[in-house]
């Protein structure tokens, strides 16, 4: 249809005839693109009744009729006909009345007058326009909801089918873990008697046939292992447990058990460890060894000339600490298009290979997720016919870095302020903790068990607490936890001797707020006292 056909049809709802025949006039005898249908009503019930039986463009409609006044005429029209636009025709010029007509639902009204034949049809066109849009705005608002409530269901049932699948996937792996479990312990036995009937005596052949049983067996544990692992993993099973440990003896008891496997293969087995990996590092020593140990096996499985790599050293990423340890191999390498698909469980870079080197695909997958337990990542450089790097960083905790990041106490002689308790029963160490604290500025009082701490800090007031943990009388977690109850609020630090860090977990849950282990290191107190204290400026010292 264009332009030129459209007509607009029209309810007139008035009771003045004179007006009735005025607006119509104006309407039928209109020029341009719109041609105009006009029926007329004299009272609102009339109009009533013609509204349901056809459908209108516009209601043209006055305030004051016979059987009905004011916005009343308004709502009642718009509640049978919500979609047609209404305008409102008055015979005064009253603008409350006219606004009080829009607010009941009119699109608009007009003054009865002169210089209607002007406004008439370009009020009506809008009207008609404005309410289009309107509806199509409410339509779309509505489509919108309509939509949005689709979407949040799905969203709803999604949830739940992902909250369904990850119970199955625990499910599922708690399964595997139970049964590698059940399966080790015969496991075990197989292995145990196997070689222990290696030691009889038996024929070569028997013999032959004892180790093809213990090999098959050996291999077949390591697979339980790694599944045992990794279904460990996924169900969340996996506990890591960081302890300070020491990482160049780690490195080399990983040497030592890989060389003879290299050495085997005529491989070359070089490992150096950079000076500035620290001595000490928080972290779960045995997942990293289990780690690297997967990494160094895989390097030597597939190389079959050349050397192995294993390097290690300190580098800061996002402003942290980490240890990067290196794998480097001249093996055969890996496609680019399989770097990540290696870390995923069961996958090999080449399924052909498997019969060659043997493998299930699940020893890059556990690796990836212990070296994730342990804060750290893992990733890979590797060129087909090269070799392969397998780069492993782990955090290594600031605290628990020591000498070659700790503070020259030195340096910090009489640089401090504050009155310290020392709670120690051994008069040796009392000395000596005394000769360093009181070197560094402190005042230092001395308890010689927990019950002297409590005592003396009844008559006293300290900046802060060092706790020895083994005491005669009162030990050191008793005592923190007295203190607390009695409501000291400055921190307690506990001295402990041994480098288990459960007993380190127990002094923080006694109430210490942090630990230091004996032999006290004079660098590693002054870098726990830089952390509750403000050493003053060296210069202001040395004047
Ligand atoms: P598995 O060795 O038991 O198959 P992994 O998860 O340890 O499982 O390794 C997955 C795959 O990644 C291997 O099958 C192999 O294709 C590839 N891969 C791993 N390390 C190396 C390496 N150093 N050189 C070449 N390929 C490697």
């Amino acid at each position: 249809m264009t332009q030129a056909d459209s007509i607009v049809k029209v309810l007139l709802v008035d009771d003045d005839e004179l007006d009735r025949r005025l607006v119509k006039l104006i309407l039928v005898q209109a020029q341009g693109h719109v041609r105009f249908n006009v029926e007329t009503a004299a009272s609102l019930s009339e109009a009533m009744q013609k509204l349901p039986e056809s459908s209108y463009d516009i209601v043209l409609q006055d305030l004051n009729l016979s059987d009905c006044r004011g916005t009343e005429i308004v709502e009642k029209v718009s509640a049978v006909v919500p979609n047609v636009p209404i305008v409102v025709l008055t015979g005064f010029d009253d603008e409350e009345a006219g606004l009080e007509a829009i607010r009941a639902g009119a699109e608009d009204y007009l003054v009865k007058g002169s210089g209607l034949e002007y406004t008439l049809i370009k009020t009506i066109r809008y009207a008609i326009e404005r309410k289009k849009s309107k509806a199509s705005t409410t339509e779309s608002k509505r489509e919108l909801e309509q939509i949005n409530a689709r979407l949040m269901q799905t969203t709803m049932e999604a949830n739940k089918l992902a909250e369904e699948a990850e119970k199955a996937n625990v499910a599922k792996s708690q399964f595997l873990a139970n049964m590698s479990h059940e399966i080790r312990t015969p496991m075990n036995a197989i292995i145990g008697f196997g070689e222990v009937l290696a030691e009889e005596q038996m024929s070569e052949e028997q013999k032959g046939y004892v180790k093809l049983i213990l090999d098959s067996a050996k291999r077949l544990l390591l697979l339980i292992n790694d599944i045992l692992d990794f279904s460990r993993i996924e169900a969340g099973r996996m506990k890591v447990d960081k302890i300070e440990c020491d990482i160049h003896e780690l490195i080399a008891n990983v040497e030592s058990l890989m060389l003879p496997e290299a050495i085997q293969k005529n491989l070359e087995f070089k490992v150096s460890c950079s000076p500035n990996v620290p001595q000490y590092v928080k972290t779960d020593p045995i997942k990293l060894r289990q780690s690297l140990i997967n990494l160094i096996s895989n390097a030597i499985k597939f190389t079959e000339s050349g050397k192995i790599e294993f390097t290690a050293e300190s580098l800061i990423q996002d402003e942290k600490p980490f240890v990067e340890f290196r794998v480097a191999d001249t093996g055969i390498g890996i496609p680019t298009d399989k770097h990540d698909a290696i870390f995923e469980a069961f996958t090999q870079a080449d399924g052909s290979m498997t019969r060659k080197y043997g493998g299930t695909g699940l020893g890059l997958a556990v690796t990836r997720q212990l070296v994730r337990l342990l804060g750290g990542n893992i990733s890979l450089k590797s060129e087909v016919g090269k070799g392969s790097e397998f780069s492993l960083t782990i955090p290594c905790d600031a605290i628990s870095i020591r000498a070659p990041h700790h503070k020259d106490d030195k340096e910090f002689r009489g640089r401090f302020t504050g009155k310290l308790l020392l709670v120690e029963d051994a008069p040796a160490n009392q000395e000596f903790m005394r000769s360093i604290l009181e070197g560094l500025g402190f005042k230092v009082m001395i308890a010689s068990d927990g019950l002297q701490a409590i005592e003396i800090s009844q008559s006293a007031e300290f900046d802060l607490v060092f706790m020895d943990m083994q005491m005669p009388n009162m030990n050191g977690y008793d005592a923190t936890k007295k203190l607390h109850v009695m409501g000291f609020k400055k921190p307690i630090i506990a001295m402990t001797a041994s480098l288990m860090n459960e007993d380190e977990r127990k002094c923080l849950q006694a109430g210490c707020d942090d630990y230091i282990s004996k032999p006290i290191d004079r660098g590693q107190l002054v870098t726990m006292l830089c952390k509750f204290f403000t050493p003053a400026e060296r210069q202001a010292v040395m004047v």
